[in-house]
């Protein structure tokens, strides 16, 4: 009955989304999946948790960077407080903001932190 990680169809989603490169340095190959927002304590009973959008595909050195880096990883939305919502947090996807979506897509967004303290971060901006 655990749920320890995305199921196969999110898992594919995500390697479409990514094809296979890393969503942050867009050069490397992809090779782990990371959790924008960690697992809180006990499990997680959040079904976002493990959603598209919070989920990222990434090589090695970007996953370790950014769980060693955690405050650059915070500001560029790789990392999501607990008490954010992945969804809407834009993301500095290969050197884009983007705001990600629950089905493997994504929008362009002109820079994360101003557009969420407009209160309307889905606005599109063309
Ligand atoms: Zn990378």
């Amino acid at each position: 009955m655990r749920k320890t990680g995305p199921d196969k169809r999110t898992v594919e989603l995500i390697h479409n989304r990514s094809a296979g490169i890393c969503e942050r340095c867009g050069w490397a190959e992809g090779q782990q999946i990371h959790h924008r927002r960690a697992r809180g304590m006990g499990g997680t009973r959040r079904d976002s948790t493990n959603a598209v959008y919070s989920l990222a595909h990434l090589c090695h050195p970007c996953h370790s960077l950014v769980e060693s880096n955690r405050l650059e990883a915070l500001s560029d939305g790789w990392l999501v407080s607990q008490h954010g919502d992945p969804s809407r947090v834009p993301v500095l996807y290969r050197g884009t903001w983007r705001l990600l979506d629950n089905e493997g897509g994504w929008m362009n967004c002109e820079s994360g932190v101003s557009s969420l303290s407009s209160g309307d971060p889905m606005t599109p901006t063309n």
